[in-house]
C-alpha cells in the first residue's frame, strides 16, 4: 500500500481511528490500492465536536482582521505545495494533471475570496432617531459541518473551509471516503498556516458519520455537496435537530445550440464542458439540445471528441462501478434507437489496464423519454436532443428536475435573453459551456439540485455562515427620546 491508513485530524493533531471498519481507497487511474480508509463512529464526530468547541471561544473573539491573515498563509503554501497537491488529487481521484492544477488553482481563488472578507462584513450603522443608532454585526455560529464529495477532492472543501473558519466558525469536515488523502494535506497546510488547533477537524467515514453530524446537538450548521439521493436525507436529518443546513445536489445540464452558433467555438465547448474531468463534475454538459438545423455543428463536436484520448487528455472515472453504470446508460440508449456518433465504451489505457476509464462519448437522436436525456450519468457522455424551435427546447430543459446550469450557444443576443431569462437553472452561460461564476458571484443551482437558501462561495456564503446581530443604542441624555422619536 503505497500510503499510510488514514487517520483523523482532531484538535491539530493526525490521530488513529480506533474502528476496525474500512473501506479502500483505490487510484481510479491504475486501480492501485492507495490506502485503507477507516470508517470513524459517532463517537469520533463527538471527539471533534468537543475540540471545535473548544476552540471556539478563542478563535470568534479574534478580529476578523486576524483571522485572514492565516489564509493569507495558506494561500502562499497553497502555490508552494500546488505539484504535490495535484499529483495526490489526480491519483486518488483519477483526473489528469492539469485538471488537477487547475483545482489547486480555484482553490487558491476561493481562498484569496476569504481574505477580502473583512470589507464585505463589515456591518451598517444608520442614526435611526435622534441619538438612536441601529447597527448590524455577522456573527459565527459555532461549530458547522462540511459533508463533501469524491468528484473535487480540495475544491469542494476549500468551498466551505476558507469562508466559514475566516468568519469565525470552528468546523467539522468529511471528506468522501473515495478520497480522503487530499483534504488531509489541505489540514496539514492550514496547520502551518497557523490555523489553531481544533478550529478545524477531519472525521472520515461513511454514511454513519454523516449521520452522526446531522444528529449531533452542538452542530449549528451542515453544509453537504453531493448526489441529490443523499443531499435529500442530510437536508431532511439536519433540519430535523433544526440546524441551518445547505444541500446542494446532482445535475443534468443542457447546452442550447441555435444554428447561428459559432461552429468552432461551440464545439470546443461542447466537447470540453462534457469530457473535463471524465465528465464528473456537477456543472459538466450533459445533453446538447440542437434547434433546428446543427447538424454541422454536430459533425465538429465529434471531431473534437475524437481529440479526446483516455490516459492522455482525460481521466479515470472514480470507480469501476462507474465505469459499469456509464456503460450501462450507453449500451441502453442504443437499444432504444438512439445512434452513438463517438462510442467510449470498452476504454483501455496501455500499462493501466486496470485503471478505469471510459472514453468520450456522443450519443445522437435521443429523445426526451430515455434514461440518458433525465438522469445524471456522471462521465463523458453527450446526449443530443434535436427540436425544431427554441420553446421546444426550453420544454424539455425546464422537465429536467435538476436545475444546476444551463448554456445558450448563438450569436444572437435577443435569442441569448430569452433562453437564459426561461431556462430554470441558477447557473447559466451564454457561449460558456462550463458557467461556474468566478469569486465574488456565488456557486449555486435551483430545484433538486439544491436544498437551503442561498449559495455556498461567494458573498452569498456570508448569509450562510453567520448569524446577525441587531443591536439599538441611545447615548444622549435627553429625556423623552427613544428609538421611536
Ligand atoms: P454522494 O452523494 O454519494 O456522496 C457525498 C457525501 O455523502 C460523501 O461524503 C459520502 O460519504 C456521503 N454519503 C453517501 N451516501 C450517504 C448516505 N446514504 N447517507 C449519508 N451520507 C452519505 O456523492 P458523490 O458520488 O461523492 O459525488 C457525486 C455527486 O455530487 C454528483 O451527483 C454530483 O452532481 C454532485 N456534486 C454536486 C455539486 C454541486 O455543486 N451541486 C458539486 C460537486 C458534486
Amino acid at each position: 500500500m503505497k500510503y499510510e491508513r488514514v487517520r483523523n485530524f482532531i484538535n491539530g493533531s493526525f490521530k488513529d481511528v480506533a474502528s476496525q471498519r474500512t473501506l479502500p481507497v483505490i487510484s481510479p487511474t491504475d486501480g492501485s490500492l492507495l490506502a485503507e480508509m477507516p470508517c470513524s463512529t459517532a463517537a469520533d464526530v463527538a471527539d471533534a465536536v468537543q475540540a471545535a468547541k473548544a476552540a471556539f471561544p478563542k478563535w470568534s473573539k479574534t478580529p476578523i482582521k486576524e483571522r485572514v491573515q492565516v489564509f493569507f498563509r495558506y494561500k502562499y503554501l497553497l502555490e508552494q505545495y500546488l505539484q504535490e497537491l495535484a499529483e495526490l488529487i489526480s491519483e486518488e481521484n483519477g483526473k489528469t494533471m492539469s485538471e488537477a492544477i487547475a483545482e489547486v488553482e480555484k482553490c487558491i481563488e476561493l481562498t484569496e475570496f476569504a481574505t477580502s472578507l473583512p470589507q464585505l462584513i463589515s456591518g451598517e450603522v444608520l442614526e435611526v432617531s435622534a441619538g438612536v443608532e441601529c447597527r448590524t454585526a455577522h456573527v459565527p455560529l459555532g461549530v458547522v459541518a462540511s459533508i463533501v464529495p469524491f468528484n473535487f477532492p480540495a475544491m469542494v472543501p476549500n468551498w466551505t473551509i476558507p469562508n466559514a473558519i475566516a468568519l469565525g466558525n470552528c468546523m467539522i469536515i468529511k471528506p468522501s471516503e473515495k478520497v480522503p488523502l487530499s483534504l488531509g494535506v489541505l489540514a496539514r497546510l492550514l496547520k502551518e498556516a497557523g490555523l489553531p488547533d481544533g478550529v478545524l477537524n477531519i472525521v472520515n467515514g461513511d454514511s454513519e458519520v454523516v449521520n452522526a453530524i446531522c444528529d449531533h446537538p452542538d452542530i449549528e450548521a451542515v453544509s453537504f455537496v453531493g448526489s441529490t439521493k443523499v443531499a435529500k436525507i442530510v437536508y431532511q436529518r439536519a433540519t430535523q435537530t433544526l440546524k441551518r443546513c445547505l444541500a446542494l445536489g446532482g445535475a443534468k445540464n443542457h447546452l442550447v445550440v441555435l444554428p447561428d452558433a459559432k461552429p468552432g467555438m461551440t464545439a470546443q465547448n461542447v466537447a470540453a464542458s462534457m469530457s473535463g474531468c471524465a465528465g464528473q463534475r456537477c456543472m459538466a454538459a450533459s445533453a446538447m439540445i440542437g434547434v433546428g438545423e446543427v447538424d454541422h455543428i454536430i459533425d465538429l463536436v465529434c471531431e473534437e471528441v475524437k481529440k479526446i484520448i483516455p490516459g492522455q487528455n482525460l481521466g479515470a472515472v472514480i470507480s469501476k462501478e462507474s465505469k459499469e453504470r456509464i456503460e450501462k446508460y450507453i449500451t441502453e440508449a442504443e437499444a432504444q434507437g438512439a445512434k452513438i456518433l463517438v462510442d467510449g465504451r470498452g476504454a483501455k489505457v496501455s500499462g493501466k489496464e486496470n485503471g478505469t476509464y471510459v472514453g468520450p462519448t456522443v450519443i445522437d437522436h435521443v429523445t426526451a423519454d430515455m434514461a440518458v436525456a433525465k438522469e445524471e450519468i456522471f462521465g463523458p457522455v453527450i446526449s443530443i436532443m434535436r427540436t425544431n424551435t427554441v420553446d421546444e427546447a426550453l420544454v424539455i430543459e425546464n422537465a429536467n428536475p435538476y436545475g444546476n446550469a444551463a448554456s445558450v450557444f448563438t450569436q444572437n443576443g435577443g435569442m441569448a435573453r430569452y433562453i437564459a431569462e426561461r431556462a430554470s437553472a441558477g447557473m447559466i452561460g451564454v457561449n460558456v459551456g462550463v458557467p461556474v461564476p468566478r469569486e465574488p458571484f456565488s456557486f449555486g443551482g435551483w430545484n433538486e439540485s439544491k436544498f437551503g437558501v442561498g449559495d455556498i462561495t461567494g458573498r452569498s456564503s456570508i448569509e450562510f455562515w453567520t448569524k446577525l446581530k441587531k443591536s439599538t443604542t441611545k447615548w444622549n441624555p435627553e429625556e423623552g427620546v427613544n428609538w421611536m422619536s
